[in-house]
């Protein structure tokens, strides 16, 4: 009795691995051991299997800092998912990203999209602006207006969490970066470096406004100044409004990220 439901239950592991066909159960090979079952059948995905995440960088706090690729590309853009510790508004595009690349044709073919998941993972943990050494990593990188204080480092780059975002972006040399951040009381698209039409795009595609660098109050020792006006690569910083609810500000703002992921067509 036994013996029979183990040989329907091996017939029917079999059947669902879709990698034999239904024979006599007179013919099916001995019982495999107990402890011997089948793999699961394992989906046939469209692209190699995403990178799954691995760690960039350690925190003062020893939390990771953590990055992924997808897609195998030429063009090669980033995506930082937040570097303000109290603004996780772009937590959940952080997380569906991947996904929403990798379900567009020919993407992946095109474009070499790198993830940092957060660039401040001890501020998002404490729900502070700054890193746990009270320095807004935002104002800590070698961008020709840095400006040393206690608030932003002694020194470009005394941050970990900034060199390691810093030496990502160097040994990388990204087309595109892009970061999202929140601000209070209002959402939009601002570009650094030669960004083209990808601001007014963006803001067309996703209704945020865009708002010129000139414009804003001065970020001294910013990404953007660094990495835009600086080092000349093209930098959006996208700012959700503070508060908004991540899944929807994802909703509003995914097919102008995606656009802007793909670059010109
Ligand atoms: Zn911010």
């Amino acid at each position: 009795m036994l013996g029979t439901v183990a040989r329907r239950g091996a017939l029917l592991l079999l059947l669902l691995t879709g990698c034999v066909l239904p024979r006599p159960i007179e013919t099916l090979p001995p019982e495999p051991a107990a402890t011997a079952m089948p793999p699961p059948p394992v989906a046939r995905a469209p692209h190699p299997p995403a990178q799954t995440w691995r760690v960039l960088a350690r925190t003062p706090e020893g939390r990771p800092i953590r990055v992924r690729t997808v897609g195998t590309g030429p063009r090669r853009v980033l995506w930082i998912g937040g570097i303000h510790g109290d603004e996780r508004e772009g937590a959940v595009a952080t997380a569906e990203l991947p996904a929403a690349f990798l379900a567009i044709p020919g993407l992946a073919e095109a474009v070499t999209l790198t993830i940092v998941e957060d660039a401040n993972p001890d501020g998002t943990a404490a729900g502070t602006r700054a890193n746990a050494r009270g320095v807004d990593l935002n104002r800590n990188y070698p961008a020709r207006n840095f400006a040393a204080s206690r608030g932003t480092g002694r020194a470009p780059l005394d941050q970990v969490e900034a060199r390691a975002l810093h030496d990502l972006i160097e040994s990388q040399g990204p087309h595109l970066v892009i970061v999202a951040h929140g601000s209070v009381g209002r959402r939009f698209i601002n570009g650094d470096g030669p960004t083209g039409a990808m601001v007014r795009r963006f803001s067309r595609l996703s209704g945020y406004p865009a708002i010129a660098s000139r414009d804003l109050h001065a970020t001294p020792g910013s990404l953007g100044s660094w990495v835009g006006r600086d080092r000349g690569i093209p930098i959006l910083t996208l700012e959700y409004r503070k508060g908004d609810d991540p899944r929807l500000v994802w909703l509003e703002t995914r097919e102008a990220i995606l656009d802007a992921i793909a670059g010109e067509p």
